[in-house]
């Protein structure tokens, strides 16, 4: 009995999750993170550790996701080469106190916002991006002063050990660490106080997380998911719309990513020329073959392989399968796949796909997309392929996501420029760019008075006549 307790006990505890965050603070109180010297540092060498080591990453990521040496390089490795660059870019401005204007109430005063770092953070991220989606809030976090633990996801192995053993080599140890583990660790995680929560996942966890914060007051930034929705007029370039359809579907991570394309909404007459076009740029990318192509990724496990299979299977819905359908169990591999006019109440129109399963709705006026998508939950983002004008402006008026994206897919998060971020459903608070230094720094209110100017009308015996004078 003894022995057993002893193997279901988590190599990570409260106990060391206590500890854990004890010495991180004890680190905190040097103030070390807080010069720019050593935030800019250790930014430099979380370049390096990227540049040194952009094969080890790119292995981890075959290994875990089996993603494409290409995608893995675009996706996550040069994404983070350029987050990094344009934080330290801007750092050093940004850490600045602000110059406020004073008023007439406060006279004679000056006033300013002094950033402050929040102090001990923790970041939990998913799997699908496990390596950028653990180290994008790490730059924020660092650049804000902050100390932190990152806990990568369970379910990408190779890529949170390759986290472990080269933050450990480029980064400084007792402000920085990562803690592996699964439901258990995170849990003795999350019973510590911290000073933020960044959650990257789903929203059944992003419950538990702002649960586990609300006890502490802490301070949460959820990075959720949803159904991202993309309308497509026929006011198109067909070609262009179904390249970059299939990138934003199958070319990121084969589905698998929070701001895939979800299920397309189109008009009825338009759907069997997009259907043709779908097909025939997916053969110019993926062979006749998808399930033998590189250039896919796998799905992540057997369960999750299991849940888009469930998806596929419903009655009401396998005969509505107008293109692909392959599935390779022993591989975990699924073909790019559409379907026309699933029915509304299936799984795969209610849950999040987040696979190679790419519903079509249709719809007899365009417009109509806008009231379908504002029926639903707040997505993380929604797309609109078209050249109309007006179209364009109703898109952005009525729709709530997010963020929006005309004619393409998934790149306005390639902007450090726009805040990238869920609203309602899809989450809250958002990162990227200053958005990131931000997200962990406090914005601290400060007012200087001198000794002059002390209007006796403030202080009592209040009398009708000092009220008049104020
Ligand atoms: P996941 O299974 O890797 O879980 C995310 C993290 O939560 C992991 O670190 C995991 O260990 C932890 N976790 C899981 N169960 C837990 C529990 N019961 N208690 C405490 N911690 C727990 O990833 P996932 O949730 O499958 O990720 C996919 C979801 O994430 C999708 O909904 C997707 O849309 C969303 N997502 C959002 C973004 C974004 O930037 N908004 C990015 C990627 C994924």
């Amino acid at each position: 009995m003894a022995s057993e307790d002893k193997k279901k006990k988590p190599a990570f505890d409260c106990e060391a999750a206590s500890s854990t965050v004890k010495d991180l603070r004890a680190t905190f109180a040097t103030e070390k993170t807080r010069s720019y010297e050593w935030r800019a540092s250790q930014l430099k060498s979380l370049l390096k550790l990227i540049n040194d080591h952009e094969s080890d990453i790119i292995d981890a990521l075959r290994s875990d996701l089996s993603k494409p040496a290409h995608e893995a390089f675009v996706s996550e490795i040069s994404m983070l080469r350029s987050s990094c660059e344009f934080i330290l870019k801007g750092l050093k401005r940004w850490m600045m106190p602000e110059k406020v204007k004073t008023t007439i109430t406060t006279f004679p005063s000056s006033a300013e916002i002094v950033p402050e770092p929040l102090g001990v953070v923790l970041v939990i991220s998913a799997w699908n991006y496990p390596f950028y989606l653990s180290v994008d809030p790490v730059i924020g976090a660092i650049a804000a002063g902050n100390a932190l633990v990152l806990k990568p996801s369970e379910i990408a192995p190779a890529t949170s050990s390759l986290l472990v053993k080269l933050f450990g080599e480029y980064l400084d140890s007792s402000a920085i660490k990562v803690v592996e583990g699964a439901v258990p660790e995170t849990s003795a995680l999350l019973e510590q106080k911290w000073d933020k929560i960044f959650y990257t996942g789903n929203g059944k966890v992003g419950r538990i997380v702002a649960a586990a914060a609300a006890k502490h007051l802490t301070p949460v930034a959820l990075e959720l998911g949803g159904k991202c929705p993309v309308i497509v007029d026929s006011d198109i370039n067909l070609t262009v719309t179904a390249r970059r359809l299939i990138g934003g579907k199958w070319g990121l991570n084969n589905g698998q990513a929070c701001v895939s394309a979800d299920h397309i909404i189109t008009t009825k007459d338009f759907a069997p020329k997009l259907i043709d076009a779908l097909k025939l740029e997916l053969e110019q990318f993926f062979g006749k073959d998808p399930l033998i192509s590189e250039d896919l990724s796998r799905i992540v496990s057997s369960n999750h392989f299991a849940h888009l299979s469930k998806l596929l299977d419903e009655d009401k819905v396998s005969g509505k399968i107008v293109h692909g359908g392959g599935r390779n169990k022993d591989d975990l591999k699924i073909a790019p796949t559409i379907l026309l006019d699933a029915p509304e109440d299936s799984l795969i129109m209610n849950e999040e796909i987040f696979g190679p399963l790419l519903p079509i709705v249709t719809v007899d006026n365009i417009e109509e997309s806008f009231s379908i998508i504002n029926s639903k939950e707040k997505p993380l983002a929604a797309y609109l392929f078209t050249n109309n004008k007006t179209l364009k402006g109703k898109f952005v008026k009525n729709v709530s996501a997010g963020g929006l994206l005309i004619n393409d897919i998934a790149l306005h998060l390639a902007n450090p420029n726009l805040p990238f971020g869920g609203v309602g459903e899809s989450g809250m608070d958002a990162y990227h760019g200053k958005f990131s230094f931000d997200t962990f720094t406090h914005k601290k209110a400060v007012l200087y008075r001198s000794f002059v100017g002390d209007a006796p009308a403030r202080y009592p015996p209040y009398t009708p006549g000092k009220l008049r004078l104020l």
